[in-house]
């Protein structure tokens, strides 16, 4: 018998099967649906109770508030950075390649700028805030769950002495379920086989056609950003390769590819920063979930092309402010957006709405919002862990990567 093929050969392999199968078995490919809705629930089974642990040690570790705040600024600099980025690649794209142009669908009158209605600040911090933490974690809330986490971490790591017990329980807590999860990750090619089978199989290849040109504008975009922009800020800010970094993670990014949600994807992207990347505990634990949650580089993108994509079917021409508009308003529409498949599309009607664009629009774009999603989705991930390299490489925390194995 020859080696043992590595989990992300298998993860790569499981996918193509899947695309095969598909394209061979068409609508009949649901039969194996079942499959991918179980990889999908084992995934998220772990999700919370990770959340909870990892972060409370991650916490622990850290030690010192001002450290903590220190490392929170940052994080949320740099995605706010990166994610206003990839709008901008998005509209220069979208702008180039005209992909609406010829799709008119009844002509418009031009639009005037008006103010958008994005989630009001003051309500995303309410929402933050959990009035009963067994809730939030019942009904699978993260940013509630990491407010309370920290607040956990905090209080653990200022009375040691007395809670020494409450740590030791976290910590094995913690090492449990990163037990637990590659113990699901060793399903995941056929996890992943079931994803791209029903996927493939449902859509089918005929409905790329006539929306080909928006979807190769979308890639393009995605591409740029992912392949260009975010490996730059790993090899100059990170100081890493971003090749060794990529396969340290190609687990994870098939996962969200074919799961299409950086909430299901999260134990997976944890597992191999930690374990494949050697990016400690400390900052893994804190910045990803919340990047999973809110730092959506490929949504923010895909929701700005989109919208000026709409805009171009219906003849509608939009001024630079009104781009700016859309830039601003699909980085602020991509951090509302939940890490669950088909997000990204409800939460454009922000954006649509803050340069009066016409929400039907969405109705054109619907066939191929799954196989975007997917795209999407990766890039995120992509962009949540470059991040938590990045930054620990500030916090003079990463190794060197001849300490890294590959994965
Ligand atoms: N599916 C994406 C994610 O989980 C969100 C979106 O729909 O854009 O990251």
């Amino acid at each position: 018998m020859g080696p043992k093929l590595k989990l992300h050969t298998q993860i790569l392999l499981g996918m193509a099967a899947g695309i095969f199968v598909g394209l061979l078995l068409g609508e009949k490919a649901v039969m194996v649906a079942p499959l991918g809705k179980i990889f999908i629930s084992l995934l998220k089974m772990l999700i919370m109770p990770l959340i909870l642990a990892s972060i409370v040690m991650g916490i622990v570790s850290i030690g010192d508030v001002k450290n903590l705040g220190r490392i929170g600024g940052k994080t949320l600099v740099y995605y706010l950075g990166t994610t206003f980025t990839a709008t901008f690649i998005g509209l220069v794209m979208v702008n180039l390649l005209h992909p609406g142009a010829g799709m008119i669908q009844g002509g418009g009158t031009g639009t005037t700028l008006t103010r958008s209605t994005p989630p009001s600040v003051l309500s995303v911090l309410m929402e933050m805030v959990p009035s009963n933490i067994f809730k939030a974690l019942a009904e699978d809330k993260v940013l509630p769950t990491i407010f309370f986490s920290i607040l956990l971490g905090s209080a653990l790591a200022t009375t040691k002495d007395k809670s020494g017990p409450l740590i030791s329980l976290f910590d094995a807590l913690n090492e449990v379920m990163m037990k637990l999860t590659e113990w699901i990750m060793a399903l995941a090619p056929l996890g992943v086989f079931a994803l791209m089978a029903t996927t493939v199989g449902k859509m089918g290849l005929s409905v790329f056609k006539p929306l080909a040109l928006y979807m190769l504008t979308v890639l393009a975009g995605l591409g740029v950003h992912a392949f260009l922009v975010l490996p730059s800020l790993l090899r100059f800010l990170g100081l890493f390769s971003p090749w060794t970094f990529f396969k340290a993670m190609l687990s994870a990014l098939a996962t969200a590819f074919s799961t299409a949600s950086s909430a299901a994807t999260l134990p997976v992207t944890m597992e191999c920063l930690e374990k494949n990347a050697k990016v400690p505990n400390e900052v893994v634990s804190f910045v990803v979930p919340l990047g999973a949650t809110v730092n959506m580089d490929g949504t923010a993108l895909y929701e700005a092309v989109a919208a000026i994509f709409i805009a171009q079917a219906y003849g509608i021409t939009l001024t630079l402010p009104q781009q700016l508009t859309v830039s601003l308003t699909a980085t602020l529409a991509s951090i509302g957006a939940a890490a669950i498949p088909g997000a990204g599309l409800v939460t454009m009607v922000i954006v649509l709405k803050a340069v009066n664009l016409p929400l039907e629009g969405i109705g054109m774009i619907l066939a191929v919002d799954r196989i975007l999603d997917m795209c999407r989705t990766t890039v995120n991930v992509w962009g949540d862990a470059c991040g938590s390299a990045v930054i620990a490489r500030m916090e003079k925390m990463l190794p060197t990567e001849e300490t890294i194995k590959e994965a």
